[in-house]
């Protein structure tokens, strides 16, 4: 492994854990942009950024259980080096043990002192020696047991304990730690999408179509999207299979007029056009101008010409006539998507389950009386949490006049009316159906007698 890879993912790991950057943004930052990381040395550099974060639990378990001091106390930088290393010594078959031990008193040369240099190597070397006798917290305590061997936070782990059980809870757990599989929404406004596919087929490693979404398209590949063929003529949208069947949900026709209420980057927008045959108008609304920007974008290149940006808030704005649809995908805390977002598990706290509360209401209050009689609003996150989602809209409808929940929408295919509960919440979930966690409910705005 050359030098350049494993320095870049220790200066990515400390700008994630000093200054609290997403995974995506560090990495591009830790990344000379005059000399990139392509094909193999890109995965393996993505590789040990998430696998470090996305095992940080486990991984600090083991080195507090070899350290005689705690290894917390050293700086950011040599715990960083310490976490790489172990990711290796612990995960990584392909890099021998002593390799990944002789790299991390490397770097930790260039950012200690003597005894840091000396710590680092005596605690990786243990590791090497010691990792099989160093046991996990007794199944008994399902809470400590599910922390480590999943590597999440203890209060995490113990909501997830507590509302499904241990057994479902580890399995759920054990699925957030799968990297994602990329997912493609493949545009169906575009002529010839049998001779795409085929062509596409060919250039990638795993070409399977998705069971849940029939433009869905589950693909494995080395590189970026971009450089995968048709991305430039907007062939495909890259999206999870859980955000599709949010806009599925939605249950749109040709001819309607739709709001979206938040709206960026317009992936949920642009899957509605193209459900609609790009026929009638989709307001897509946001409250970040820049953001809107992202909008533009992305409908220029899957040629959309239905949606509308609009740069406006959702919690005050007005509109002269009501619409068919309305799409709420509320701001949230982001915990469906972990697999994605493995940093999240160490920058989130439990907290931020309540943080977008007041907006999420504020937004269903304000905007469901813009709902034409007889039309529908789906409300959704990507979120698994019920602080976000069913007591949101349970606490809408107490106040709500004239909504009621679609609790068997007859526009869906069987596989995926199976994902509503009896009360008509609709969740997707990484062990279940394999795409990230999404919830979504369908309201439909009774007509006055
Ligand atoms: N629906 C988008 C998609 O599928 O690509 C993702 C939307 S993201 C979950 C939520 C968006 O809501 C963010 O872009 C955020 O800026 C926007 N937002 C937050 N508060 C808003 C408000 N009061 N009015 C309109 N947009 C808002």
């Amino acid at each position: 492994m050359s030098d350049r890879i494993r320095r870049a993912a220790l200066d990515a790991l400390t700008l994630i854990s000093e200054k609290g950057l997403f995974a995506e943004d560090a990495m591009a930052r830790a990344i000379d942009d005059a000399a990139p990381l392509e094909g193999r040395d890109r995965a393996l550099f993505s590789e040990l950024v998430r696998g470090t974060l996305r095992w940080r639990g486990r991984i600090d378990y083991f080195l507090a259980a070899l350290a005689h001091r705690s290894f917390r106390e050293n700086p950011e930088k040599i715990q960083n080096i310490l976490r790489l290393g172990a990711y290796q010594v612990l995960f990584l078959d392909r890099i021998p043990p002593w390799a990944a031990v002789d790299t991390a008193t490397e770097l930790a040369k260039d950012s200690g002192h003597a005894g840091q240099v000396r710590f680092v190597n005596g605690i990786l070397r243990n590791l090497i020696r010691r990792k099989e006798k160093i046991p996990l917290p007794d199944p008994g305590d399902p809470v400590a047991h599910l922390t480590v061997k999943h590597s999440f936070p203890e209060w995490f782990v113990r909501r997830w304990v507590e509302r499904f059980g241990p057994v479902q809870a580890g399995n759920l757990l054990a699925a957030c730690n799968e990297p994602p599989s990329t997912t493609l929404r493949i545009n169906l406004l575009k002529p010839d999408v049998s001779g795409y596919l085929q062509r596409l087929e060919t250039e990638v490693e795993r070409f399977t179509p998705h069971p849940l979404c029939p433009e869905g398209v589950i693909v494995e590949f080395p590189g970026s999207v971009e450089k995968l063929p048709g991305f430039r003529e907007g062939r495909f949208y890259v999206q999870d299979a859980g955000a599709m069947l949010v806009s599925r949900m939605v249950g749109v026709r040709k001819g309607e007029r739709v709001l979206d209420a938040c709206a960026a980057p317009g992936g949920k927008s642009s899957h509605l056009a193209e459900l609609m045959g790009d026929e009638g108008e989709i307001i897509a609304l946001e409250v970040d101008p820049q953001r809107l920007e992202r909008i533009v974008e992305n409908m220029e290149r899957l040629g959309i010409t239905i949606v509308h940006p609009l740069a406006g808030d959702g919690t005050s704005i007005d509109f002269p006539e009501p619409f068919d649809r309305l799409l709420i995908d509320a701001p949230c805390s982001g915990f469906g998507t972990i697999r994605r977002h493995p940093e999240a598990k160490w920058q989130k706290k439990e907290e931020d389950l309540f943080r977008h509360r007041k907006r999420q209401l504020a937004l269903l209050r304000h905007l469901s009386r813009f709902v034409r009689e007889g039309g529908t609003l789906v409300y959704s996150t990507c979120s698994t949490e019920p602080e976000e989602n069913e007591e949101v809209v349970e606490q809408f409808l107490r106040e709500a006049e004239g909504f009621v929940i679609d609790k068997v929408p007859a526009h869906l295919a069987g596989d995926v009316r199976e994902m509503i509960d009896d009360r008509g919440f609709f969740h997707a979930w990484p062990d279940r159906h394999q795409t990230d966690g999404f919830f979504a409910v369908r309201l439909i705005r009774r007509a006055h007698p």
